[in-house]
């Protein structure tokens, strides 16, 4: 369906926990709380949210958390989504720590992409960003997926390398970005880089806009050209690079201001339904699916309150002004 400024929305993000085995800086909080099991959506109620959001237009689901690949039997939610009709995708996005204990699994229910998240191609940076020394066991799952012949992206949160550094040389940001964009060489990978956002605990985190990163790279590899070509619905900017298997791509969730062409909702683990990632408007399914009303009203209850909050999306986000800011969640329980 289309929301009240006209984006046809046909995209939904469900966090299947707000549990992680990392604490990246910029996300999770140390001392942060998980959410007692009891207010997490079951895997039915998620598929029948799914059903729903199908009958509205729903076409894409990336299957997100904390960590999702923490979550017991994810795949057998997978499995489910995967037979919803009118649901055309199913992805992942993980932070690849536990994928290659799961590949299997995944390829019997037909995942149809993963997305890994890797910050830095330095493994004690890695560990300074995540608290984990698991940098080896992520590539060694990337490997392994495309071996399966499963479509991968790195993401790549553009961090500012003076917060790690030791020595002065270690502030050249492009050093890390060339790095990462190493893995896109010998691999049919696309290498993405995701603007920080001032959510959560990303408030606080230094990172570089985008508008300094990209005439940086763009200097620095002058042969990086446009590539034109379609890597799938989402705002992203592709560059090549010549004699890479993979591109080169730029979230620039901040200064892009791509809201025009949104076609995105979220649902978090608890079953809360988020028209944008920067407010907290939306509308509490679990509190429809939980309550005493007999199937078909609850059905139409959630039909109906899924629609106003589409309808109610907001036109732009407002991450340039913090004080507009209404989201006080941390990523990690949003799903990024
Ligand atoms: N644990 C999984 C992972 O790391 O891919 C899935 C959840 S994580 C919240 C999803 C994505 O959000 C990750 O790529 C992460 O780097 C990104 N992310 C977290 N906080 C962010 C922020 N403040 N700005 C931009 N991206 C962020
Ligand atoms: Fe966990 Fe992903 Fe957040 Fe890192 S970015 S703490 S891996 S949820």
């Amino acid at each position: 369906m289309r929301d009240g400024y006209g984006r046809r929305i046909e995209y939904l993000r469900i966090s299947v926990t707000d549990k992680c085995n990392l604490r990246c800086l910029y996300c999770m909080p140390h001392d942060i709380r998980s959410l007692p099991m009891k207010e997490i959506l079951t895997y039915e109620e998620i598929a029948a949210i799914a059903e729903t959001a199908a009958s509205l237009g729903i076409t894409r689901i990336k299957i997100t958390g904390g960590e999702p690949l923490v979550r017991r039997d994810v795949c057998r939610l997978i499995g489910m989504l995967k037979k919803i009709p009118g649901i055309k995708q199913v992805t992942l996005t993980t932070n690849g720590v536990l994928l290659k204990e799961h590949l299997e699994g995944l390829m019997a229910v037909g995942i149809d992409g993963i997305n890994i998240s890797i910050d830095t191609a330095d493994p004690k940076r890695y560990e300074r960003i995540t608290g984990s020394d698991t940098l080896g066991a992520v590539l060694e799952g990337l490997t392994e997926a495309l071996r399966y012949h499963i479509p991968v992206r790195v993401n790549a949160v553009s961090l500012d390398p003076a917060f790690f550094a030791e020595t002065e040389a270690e502030h050249d940001p492009l050093k890390e970005a060339a790095a990462l964009i190493e893995l896109a060489r010998e691999r049919p990978i696309d290498v993405r880089f995701i603007e920080l956002m001032p959510i959560g605990a990303g408030k606080s985190f230094p990172g570089i806009p985008h508008d300094v990163l990209i005439p940086l790279l763009l200097k620095r590899f002058p042969a990086l050209a446009r590539d034109e070509k379609k890597h799938g619905n989402g705002p992203a900017v592709y560059y090549r690079m010549p004699g890479y298997q993979g591109s080169i791509g730029f979230i620039s969730a901040v200064h892009g201001m791509f809201c025009d062409s949104c076609n995105r909702i979220r649902l978090t683990a608890q079953g809360y339904l988020k028209s944008c990632l920067c407010y907290d408007t939306g509308i509490d399914l679990k509190e429809i699916l939980r309550s005493s009303l007999p199937e078909p009203e609850k059905n139409r209850a959630l039909a109906a309150g899924m629609e106003k909050a589409i309808l109610c999306k907001p036109k732009a986000h407002s991450f340039a002004k913090q004080e507009n800011i209404s989201e006080k969640h941390a990523m990690s329980a949003i799903g990024g």
